[in-house]
């Protein structure tokens, strides 16, 4: 069988699909190459959030083509992703070496669509339609972690943490982002679907499970009774080879419709809750599943009752990714982002009033037109105030057909790429106050396995998300270790196993 290797661009969500693409394949008898020098497929998986992250792509792709071309012409290249559908044919037009180039609602027919193209059944395949339940397709996961050893007989061991998609697409229409026409409508999975694929992880080993979607606080909302009951295929966790479970129909029973819950129950529920905090309150219930994480929430579904959540469930740890994207009230109504300022503070205090060690990260764009210098000053102070832990910062990036592309008073490159210096300067100071405050600190870390950085030092991370770096074996992974915090580096905490544990 064939090999492929797949390339991701952008966020967790794109890692995610590519994985299930991968475990796809891997189900089908392809291996996993190492890299794309020995691949008989090589598959890049997009980004179109900005202009930045889709020339990459297609600068990566023209590389490859022209190697391809002349030295192994039946090698099979393809586009997945966000810039395949917002792009589609152009794409092949561009670059007529590719073969494949697959949308974001169609990851599951992958493998079908290369056997076709590698058995010369089909020439081209461009799909990027719509499809009806293609939110309940990306639920394969590699039970062997992201890269199989090819031929040398060793797989690596099952991951102890792992995403899953509980919804696609995104319906906000903030200003600046291209995401509702590359990812569609919000489509959410049905909670029993979403229970039964963490629980075949768990009892697999991971220990940490983080619930992915574009705007995970608008989870079922549009779906309604749905939720509770949509028609599930058991997933599939891919063993390096064996084909996904069968079709089966699964129901959870206090699900009721409308995506509210009786009051009070043997947890503790408050009344009421969101379809998302219903979620995350059945997801607490699986045995033997240590922690949860979502990203990306939207500030404007942090109501009382997922800040309540936070304080009820213990397995719910102590981070929050908050993306504001700007301090001023000005341009968060530019961005169309519905909520000012004074809510964001709102939120990040009864957060912390709930878990006072919870840490807070962040999403914020320089840059955005007609942004003036006052306006990014309130961006600074909001930044200082809050003290996030982290922050990723985008300079603006003008996509297609978006409201704020049209936008007059663009801001000039020159002072997007200022404004991003010293947003950057700003957060990693207080970035490394934070981090120097956990010096001699004792804190519980879930052990992810070697460093990148140096595979001799074993890496975890403490439930507020901080990276920790230290000296252990391979018999700590998956293990919840206790260890004191010797020295902090830029993002990245170094400790000692406490006595306790050893
Ligand atoms: N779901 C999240 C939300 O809006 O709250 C964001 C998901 S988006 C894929 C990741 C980040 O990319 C955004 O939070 C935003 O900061 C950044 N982004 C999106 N569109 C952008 C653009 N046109 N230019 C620069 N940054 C952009």
């Amino acid at each position: 069988m064939p090999s492929v290797f797949i390339k991701t661009y952008g966020c967790q969500m794109n890692e995610r699909d590519s994985e299930a693409v991968a475990a796809q394949l891997v189900a089908k008898g392809y291996t996993l190459a190492p890299s794309e020098a020995v691949a008989d497929v090589i598959l890049l998986n997009t980004c179109s959030v900005r202009d930045f992250a889709e020339k990459k792509a297609v600068g990566k792709m023209q590389n490859i083509a022209a190697d391809v071309r002349k030295n192994r012409p039946d090698v099979v290249l393809g586009f997945l992703g966000c810039m395949a559908q917002s792009r589609g044919q152009e794409l092949i037009d561009k670059l007529p070496d590719v073969d494949l180039v697959l949308g974001t609602q169609k990851f599951h027919h992958a493998a079908d669509y290369l056997d076709e193209i590698l058995a010369g059944r089909r020439d081209k395949i461009v799909d990027v339609a719509a499809e009806q339940g293609s939110e309940a397709t990306i639920r394969e996961h590699l039970l062997y972690g992201k890269v199989a050893k090819n031929g040398d007989g060793h797989k690596p061991p099952p991951p102890v943490t792992a995403f899953v998609s509980i919804m696609q697409g995104c319906n906000q229409r903030c200003t600046f982002c291209i995401v509702p026409d590359t990812r569609g409508e919000e489509r959410s999975r049905g909670i029993a679907d979403i229970v039964a694929e963490c629980r075949q992880l768990v009892s697999r080993g991971v220990k940490e499970i983080t619930l992915l979607g574009q705007i995970v606080t608008s989870y079922g909302k549009r779906d309604g009774v749905a939720v509770g009951v949509t028609p599930a295929v058991e997933p599939g966790v891919t063993p390096g080879g064996s084909t996904p479970g069968s079709s089966k129909r699964l129901e959870i029973s206090h699900i009721v419709p409308g995506g509210k819950m009786p009051p009070s129950t043997a947890g503790g529920t408050p009344a009421a809750t969101s379809p998302f905090v219903q979620l995350l309150d059945a997801v607490h219930e699986i045995e033997g599943l240590e922690r949860i994480r979502f990203t990306a929430p939207h500030p404007k579904g942090y109501g009382d009752d997922l800040i309540e959540a936070y304080a009820r469930l213990h397995k719910l740890v102590e981070s929050a990714h908050l993306p504001v994207q700007s301090g001023s009230d000005r341009v968060l109504k530019l961005m169309h982002r519905g909520y000012t300022r004074e809510r964001f503070l709102g939120i990040v205090k009864k957060l912390r009033r709930a878990k006072p060690d919870i840490s807070i990260t962040t999403d914020i764009i320089v840059g955005f037109p007609g942004e003036t210098e006052d306006d990014f000053e309130q961006t600074l102070s909001l930044a200082r105030e809050v003290e996030f832990d982290n922050a990723y910062i985008f300079k603006y990036s003008p996509r297609r057909d978006t409201p704020a592309a049209g936008m007059p008073d663009q801001v000039p490159l020159k002072i997007r790429e200022e404004r991003n210096h010293r947003l950057l300067e700003t957060i990693n100071e207080i970035g490394k106050r934070k981090y120097e405050a956990f010096i001699g600190r004792r804190t519980q870390i879930l052990v992810e396995g070697p460093s990148k950085k140096n595979p001799a030092r074993m890496t975890g991370r403490t439930r507020c998300n901080k990276i920790v770096v230290f000296e252990g074996s391979d018999r700590h992974r998956g293990q919840l270790l206790d260890v004191k915090i010797t020295r902090a580096g830029s993002f990245t905490l170094y400790g000692d196993p406490a006595i306790v544990n050893l």
